[in-house]
């Protein structure tokens, strides 16, 4: 059984503001947004490479400061539309700054567990990528990799998050996969993958299968590193284990210098509910039955 959305949420509040903003076109621009509510909005190189950005609270008066330390405007924008979160969300400005003057310091898009982390992640995702305008965007921009990647473009996103939305959005079957030296970081199935019986959910902390396109450019760290991509076939059981043995496609990218590996697995040609139906009425008939 699939879960709700425990996010929804805080997709639906950030999409409606920007419908409500009148906003019609992509990209969406975060920082022009929170200027516009007021909000002082200031580029601030950050110590530590896990933080993303801060909210800064003096009684009714905001600012958000984001890292640069990226170098990466996708990313920034992502940090600005995370702080954009706490500040529209009901309930998060008073649970992550105590009292009516303070700051919190936030780890935007690095799937914290922390639940106010968590909400404000996916409300800058639905923020940046609004369903109404990110959906016709999408049948456009084709499939695999080069769709994630000209969809940032058009988002001014990162690749990392634009590939999470895809995922989120597409009514294709497609995992978005992260790895760091060799090992699954994270996972994300649409909901038409999902649905698939027989296979299993790739679990955290998991190694990357080794036949794999995947496996081998991990082999090279300069790979990661500089950005390299590969495109090439690859087995959805390979990944999932199940029992077919279905042919798929497997793009893989650096993400530069923190170490990680973007893989998209597309093009999965999942059987048809008649398909299952014929194969199962198929191994009945060849079944052989005892009579007592
Ligand atoms: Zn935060």
């Amino acid at each position: 059984m699939i879960k709700a959305d425990p996010y929804a949420f805080a997709s639906l509040a950030a999409e409606q503001i920007i419908k409500g903003l009148g906003i019609a076109a992509l990209p969406v621009d975060p920082k022009a947004i929170a200027r516009d509510c007021g909000i002082e909005v200031v580029a601030k190189p950050m110590e530590n490479e896990g933080v993303s950005g801060m909210l800064v609270r003096y009684g009714n008066d905001f600012a958000i400061a984001y890292a640069t330390h990226h170098e990466n405007e996708g990313f920034e924008n992502f940090s600005v539309g995370h702080e954009l979160g706490h500040y529209y969300l009901p309930g998060h400005v008073d649970a992550v700054i105590v009292g009516d003057a303070g700051s919190h310091v936030s780890r935007a898009g690095y799937l914290s567990g922390d639940k106010y982390e968590a909400e404000a992640d996916r409300f800058a995702a639905s923020f940046l990528m609004p369903r109404h305008l990110f959906f016709p965007a999408l049948e456009r921009a084709g499939v695999g990799l080069a769709a994630i990647e000209r969809l940032a473009v058009l988002c001014k996103t990162s690749i990392h998050a634009t590939a999470i939305r895809y995922a989120q959005c597409t009514r294709e079957a497609v995992a978005i996969i992260v790895s760091r030296s060799g090992i699954i970081d994270h996972c994300f199935m649409s909901e038409a993958l999902r649905n698939l019986d027989g296979i299993d959910w790739l679990r955290k902390r998991k190694a990357v299968p080794q036949n794999t396109a995947t496996y081998a450019f991990n082999q090279d760290p300069v790979n990661v590193r500089h950005g390299n991509r590969v495109e090439e076939g690859s087995n959805l059981q390979h990944w999932f284990g199940g029992r077919r043995s279905i042919e798929i496609c497997e793009d893989v990218v650096g993400l530069g210098r923190y170490g990680k590996t973007l893989t998209v697995l597309y093009d999965i040609d999942l059987p048809s509910p008649e398909d299952e139906e014929e194969e199962r009425s198929l191994i009945e008939s060849w079944t052989p039955r005892f009579k007592r």
